[in-house]
């Protein structure tokens, strides 16, 4: 069989630990046999981060603008146990946060579904994907604790010296205090992502924010929303038949418990910090959680949601075998060579990118997995896999329905 051969470079952002090892096994037995792969590669290892000063997670995320599409392996986010760990020069920031912030973006996460991994919530037939802005809120905020009576003021002074002061409390005694912000500047582009998202997937989008108690700051979440969908998005909707949907988060999270799945959920940071655990844990695993950050001009790298699996990883260099789950590593391979193939026109690329996946499904419904599934599953006559195995099972599959 001729390798199918690609025209634009993917931009491969390689990582840490166990989910660096897994890397290369998905390469090496499940792409490079069926594909002339061609990557433009950043090795975001920690040593190397460290040994460029970061910049080479600044030029990964440079090539992603370039490029258009990136595949992104797990990396260690430093703390100070890595700091000595592995003699860091620097405490570096998360690469996902960096490449968060070049590429504006917002992070869509949803569930890969198979049958004998059922959700815990019996109705839900179809995967939730979550969208969760990542910009603002609490998750930039000034606190104080108030240490006695007195009168806290929320002002704002313009660039020509005028101000706008409102009063927040009388303190009668101690208390706290907290300032939040964001900018429409990044709620539009949060808004554009998921109605583009939206429309990409061929999914409904839910939107919910707490408007009627926060009449100004939640309100104006919902009115950027409904001002970018009638004036940009309405009519490409209705022409794709799917709907946007704003409702109360309070009423959001009842109807998300009863709905049947197959659509998008959009949530403010907090609500989708909070929100995305409660969906992810439901569907089974994280390491079936697929992660994609699309920037407001159609930038997209893809990951998995977990991390590098640091525990396996030390049983791996002490000689023991791990069973460690490269599903969501997989899915983020074949999620960035579909949209490389979407956007050069390479229908091999997306056939292929499909049968892996389809290839994967098979093989755990077939009841070959890995231990983190098989004690989940609801299958009986589980076979557990090594990593190793399991990926090669895969590829078994692979050629069995080609
Ligand atoms: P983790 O790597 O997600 O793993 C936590 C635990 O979840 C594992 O010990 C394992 O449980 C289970 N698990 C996660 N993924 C699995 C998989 N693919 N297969 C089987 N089991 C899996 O989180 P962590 O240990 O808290 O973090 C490790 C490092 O990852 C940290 O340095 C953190 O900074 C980094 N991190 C990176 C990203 C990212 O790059 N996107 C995200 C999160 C964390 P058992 O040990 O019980 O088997
Ligand atoms: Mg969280």
């Amino acid at each position: 069989m001729e390798k199918i051969k690609m025209t634009t470079p993917l931009v491969e952002m390689d990582g840490d630990e166990m989910t660096r090892i897994l890397w290369k096994m998905i390469k090496d037995e499940l792409l490079l046999p069926y594909i002339d792969l061609k990557t433009e590669y950043y090795d975001l290892g920690l040593e190397h981060r460290n040994e460029t000063d970061d910049q080479v997670t600044f030029d990964s995320a440079e090539a992603t603008k370039k490029y258009g599409v990136a595949v992104k392996c797990a990396t260690i986010t430093p703390n100070a146990a890595r700091m000595t760990e592995y003699n860091l020069k620097e405490m570096w920031k998360s690469p996902n946060g960096t490449i968060r912030a070049a590429l504006d973006g917002t992070v869509f996460r949803a569930p890969i579904v198979v049958k004998g991994i059922e959700p815990c919530v019996r109705n839900w037939e179809k995967p939730i994907t979550l969208a969760r802005h990542a910009y603002g809120d609490v998750y930039k905020n000034t606190e104080i604790k108030v240490p006695g009576p007195g009168k806290a003021e929320l002002v704002f002074t313009a660039e020509d010296g005028s101000e706008i002061r409102e009063t927040i409390h009388n303190f009668t005694g101690s208390g706290i205090l907290q300032g939040i912000h964001n900018t429409d500047e990044s709620i539009s582009s949060f808004a554009k992502a998921c109605f583009n998202f939206a429309l990409d997937t061929k999914q409904d989008l839910w939107f919910a924010t707490k408007d009627t108690i926060s009449k100004k700051y939640d309100h104006n979440f919902k009115d950027i929303f409904q001002e970018i969908y009638d004036a940009e998005y309405k009519e490409k909707f209705e022409a794709a038949g799917i709907e946007y949907f704003y409702t109360l988060i309070d009423d959001a999270v009842a109807r998300v418990m009863k709905a049947k799945g197959g659509f998008i959920w959009a949530c403010k940071n907090y609500d989708g910090d909070v929100m995305s655990d409660m969906v992810s844990s439901a569907f089974g695993s994280l390491a079936m959680m697929t992660s994609v950050l699309v920037s407001p001009d159609g930038v997209y790298e893809y990951e998995a949601a977990h991390g590098t699996v640091q525990r396996h990883y030390y049983k791996h260099l002490q000689g023991e075998e791990t069973s460690t789950n490269s599903v969501a590593t997989i899915f983020a391979w074949t999620g960035a060579l579909r949209k490389r193939g979407e956007l050069d026109g390479i229908g091999e690329l997306t056939v292929f990118a499909d049968r892996l996946e389809q290839a994967v499904i098979k093989t755990i419904e077939a009841g070959r997995m890995t231990k983190d599934l098989a004690l989940i599953t609801s299958l009986k006559d589980v076979t557990v896999l090594s990593s190793e195995a399991f990926i090669k099972a895969v590829r078994q599959t692979f050629e069995s329905l080609a």
